[in-house]
Order: C-alpha cells, then sequence, then structure tokens
C-alpha cells in the first residue's frame, strides 16, 4: 500500500492527521503493519491482541512468537460489527454468517441439519406494513419503469392544497422516494405505532399461524404441537418511507429437536394458504394517548413463494438464503441516523429528510404517553426496537456456533501465522498460545484513514475482477 495510491489526496486530510500518515508510513515497520491491516480484512475497528506462541518441538527446543516484535506490539483482529455503516468488512461477514445459518436450515446436509430437512415445507415470506398515506414510489408495468402516482379521474387537490397524483418517473437515487405526498395528510402517529408495536404483530401472527394450521389439518392446538413445529427466521428491513416490515423463512417440523419432519399433511402450498391466512387475518388493538384505539395489521402486499421441490417458479435455498443475508446488514443508517440515541434538539445537525424528521418528533411525543415507555431510547430506529435478525430455537445452527468455529480457526490462523514468522517451522509439536486484550481500534486517526482508503481500494479490485469475469 503505498499513500500515492490512497484515492483521496493526502491534503484533504486535516494537518495532524497527514502527520500522522507520515509517521506511519515512515516506519521500518510499516510494510509489516499493512499486511496486519490486510490481514484483518481491513477491518474498520479491529481488536488489538497482545500475546505470545510457543511451540516446543519434537527436539525439545522451543520457539517462540511474540506481538513483543509486531508493530506497536499488537496483532490487528476483525471488530466483527454487523452494520454496514460501522464496519463495510466486518458486515460482509457477518451476512456470510447469517447465509451459513440460513442455507444449512434452507437446505440442509450441513452444520448439524440433516439433508432431510429439504422435504419439509418451507416457505419465503415478505410481511409488510399497511399505508399511512401516498409517498412518492418506483413502480413498473409492462412497459418498463411507469409513473409514480398518475391521476385517477379528474386531478384531485388534498384538504391542504396539495396534489394528490405524482406523474413523473423517479430515478432510484431520487430523494423524494419514500417522502409522503402531503405530510398534513400522511399518519405519523400510525407509522411510528407500527414500528413500535412491529414484534408483537410478528409474535400474534406465529400464534395465528399455528391455529390456522391446526384448523386446516383439524387437529386441536394442543395435538398439532404433539406433532409438528414452527421453526422460523425473519430479518426486518426498512422500508424507504421509513417503516419495518419483515422477510422470513417458515418451515415446519417435527415435535423434539432432531428436526424430524413433521407429523402432519400439510406441504409447503398449504403452508403457504396458511401463512397468507394467518397475516391477513392477525389484528392488534393499542391504545392511542389522544383518540380512539388504533387496529394495527400487516399490510395487503404479502410476498409468498415456496423453496425447495415444487413448481419452477419457487426459490432455491440458496437465494432464499442470500436474499435474507443481504437484510441483516441493514439498519436505519440508510435514513441519515446512528447507532446511537438522539433527543430532537440534535436533529438540525443530522440534515436529515423532512419525513424522518417529523417521525422523530412524532416518536419523541407520544414517547412521554405512558402506554409508549420507552419508545424515547429507540426514536433513532424510527421507533423500531425488534431484532433485526432472530429465529426460532431450532430453524438451525447459531451464529454464536458458526463464529465459535470461526475463532477456532482464526487461532489456528494466528498460530500459523506466527509459526510462518519462525525460523524453524517443522515437527511442532505443540503449541501454547497466550492473548490478551489490548485495545479496539486504530491507534490514530491517520492509521484508520490508511486502513480506509486500502479497504476501499480492495473494494475496488474485487469489484473489477467481478465486472471482469
Ligand atoms: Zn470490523
Ligand atoms: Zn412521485
Ligand atoms: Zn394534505
Amino acid at each position: 500500500m503505498s499513500l500515492r495510491r490512497a484515492e483521496r489526496p493526502i491534503s484533504a486530510f486535516p494537518p495532524h492527521v497527514v502527520e500522522q500518515i507520515v509517521t506511519r508510513a515512515a516506519r521500518p515497520d510499516f510494510d509489516r503493519w499493512v499486511d496486519q491491516v490486510t490481514r484483518c480484512g481491513h477491518c474498520a475497528h479491529p481488536v488489538r491482541l497482545r500475546g505470545r506462541v510457543e511451540h516446543r518441538i519434537a527436539t525439545g527446543a522451543q520457539m517462540t512468537y511474540s506481538t513483543d516484535g509486531e508493530p506497536d506490539r499488537v496483532l490487528l483482529i476483525r471488530c466483527g460489527n454487523r452494520r454496514a455503516a460501522v464496519c463495510p468488512s466486518c458486515s460482509y461477514e457477518y451476512a456470510g454468517d447469517m447465509w451459513q445459518l440460513l442455507y444449512a436450515g434452507a437446505a440442509g446436509g450441513r452444520k448439524g441439519v440433516p439433508e432431510s430437512i429439504r422435504s419439509h415445507p418451507l416457505v419465503f415470506a415478505t410481511l409488510t406494513a399497511p399505508g399511512f398515506g401516498p409517498v412518492h414510489t418506483t413502480r413498473a408495468d409492462r412497459s418498463g419503469p411507469a409513473r409514480c402516482r398518475p391521476t385517477q379521474g379528474k386531478p384531485k387537490l388534498c384538504p391542504h392544497g396539495r396534489p394528490t397524483w405524482c406523474t413523473a418517473i423517479h430515478a432510484e437515487d431520487d430523494r423524494r422516494l419514500g417522502q409522503p405526498l402531503c405530510p398534513n395528510c400522511y399518519d405519523y402517529c400510525g407509522h411510528v405505532a407500527f414500528n413500535w408495536h412491529a414484534p408483537e404483530l410478528w409474535r400474534r401472527f406465529t400464534i395465528t399461524l399455528r391455529r390456522t394450521l391446526a384448523r386446516t389439518a383439524e387437529l386441536s392446538a394442543a395435538e398439532l404441537a404433539r406433532r409438528c413445529r414452527l421453526s422460523f427466521v425473519k430479518v426486518a428491513e426498512f422500508q424507504r418511507r421509513g417503516v419495518v416490515h419483515f422477510h422470513a423463512l417458515i418451515r415446519l417440523d417435527g415435535p423434539g429437536d432432531d428436526y424430524q419432519p413433521p407429523q402432519i399433511s400439510i406441504d409447503a402450498t398449504a403452508l403457504t394458504d396458511a401463512i397468507r391466512h394467518a397475516a391477513a387475518q392477525v389484528r392488534l388493538t393499542i391504545a392511542m394517548p389522544d383518540g380512539p384505539d388504533l387496529v394495527l395489521r400487516f399490510g395487503a402486499q404479502l410476498d409468498t413463494q415456496t423453496v425447495n421441490g415444487g413448481p419452477a417458479r419457487e426459490l432455491t435455498p440458496e437465494h432464499a438464503a442470500r436474499y435474507i443475508a443481504k437484510y441483516a446488514t441493514k439498519s436505519a443508517e440508510d435514513f441519515g441516523l446512528g447507532p446511537r440515541r438522539i433527543t430532537p434538539e440534535v436533529l438540525p445537525l443530522l440534515n436529515v429528510p423532512d419525513h424522518v424528521d417529523r417521525l422523530i418528533r412524532t416518536a419523541w411525543e407520544l414517547g412521554v404517553h405512558p402506554a409508549y415507555e420507552g419508545l424515547r431510547r429507540w426514536v433513532h430506529m424510527l421507533g423500531f426496537r425488534g431484532h433485526f435478525a432472530s429465529k426460532s430455537r431450532r430453524f438451525s445452527t447459531t451464529l454464536g456456533t458458526i463464529r465459535g468455529e470461526r475463532r477456532t480457526y482464526r487461532q489456528r490462523q494466528a498460530a500459523e501465522h506466527a509459526r510462518e514468522l519462525l525460523a524453524d517451522e517443522q515437527d511442532t509439536t505443540l503449541v501454547v498460545a497466550r492473548w490478551e486484550f489490548a485495545g479496539v481500534g486504530y491507534l490514530t486517526s491517520g492509521d484508520a484513514a490508511l486502513a480506509l482508503s486500502a479497504a476501499a481500494r480492495a473494494r475496488e479490485q474485487r469489484q473489477a475482477a467481478r465486472d471482469a469475469a
């Protein structure tokens, strides 16, 4: 890595950062430092480890690797953050882990899930939120991209004198997308209430789905539970308008923990019907501070596709897994909000769109009411307090297991890496490693700037290689 190749001119950095970059580059161990940054995948906030590895070889001699010989006397290890906005390279790895988990649950034959899982009914479903008022959107019809909201009949203004139509064909990066045609007509309270209660609405959906399945199989709820278990994994995704919807893989298993087939005759098509029925039926009545109760439900737009053997239009386990893993690295950062709590006072500094500004102010105001206690801590998530990715207990292996495997692998890698640095790498019989935590992140802003530009370059190279292929 050379400074000349950093995509940002060095003069663009503040003087003290330039000073730090130059100091780093001038050190005799600079190449070794670059090597470490590359090895930890250009992580944005690497963990710094200090330690030593001892090799006792057959002859009785002892070789030792120690981080004392490394730049800053540390070894850099990935931070492992899921959010793309916090650490692009680790979120990439997180998505990979999620994919492993999902793929194991969909296709089986790995990570302790038997291949026979492929015969279980499995459906990929997207449950959306209802409308809270018309927003600018992208649409397509048979001839290609279509107008946002064409007039139906005589053009009509809303009570606030704004058009209720939009004839634009919005580009994908149009700032208006997801923004209401009239903010005064838009139901901000209903929108925030939906995000806040979405986890409970999902829970009710799973209960309703079990009841529906019992009715389909003509069994009592208790008997269904004895013969069949509902397993699922779901991710929450923010739509452009700032409301969450859920993508889920829903599977039927037998009782017990060993992935046996369900003991009822419900196939993937019948499971799809039950999901559609339950999603349309489920309701959650909630008290609103000023005014009548609000009845929450999922939107009429509901996508379902069966996975595994069946009609040609269905998803493969690979595609289903990739689709869900992709969403697991996203969060509310697309709206210009960070991962931390905020208050309305800081809003003007964040330069968020008007729509997001109104959502946050609405959430803040709702938060004073006892029924919405705690909401103020979640305004940076537009009121959504659930987990971005969650699964039922036996859908598949766990992220923890996958990470554990990788950690073992990394420790072995670190030990191997240490051995590479030792002169004699033969006849190693015993490795004793001892690591301790030295801190998180790069030591200076200059180091971070160097690592980030190297990461950007690595991504470009990957992309160029993909384009060439
Ligand atoms: Zn990282
Ligand atoms: Zn529009
Ligand atoms: Zn209006």
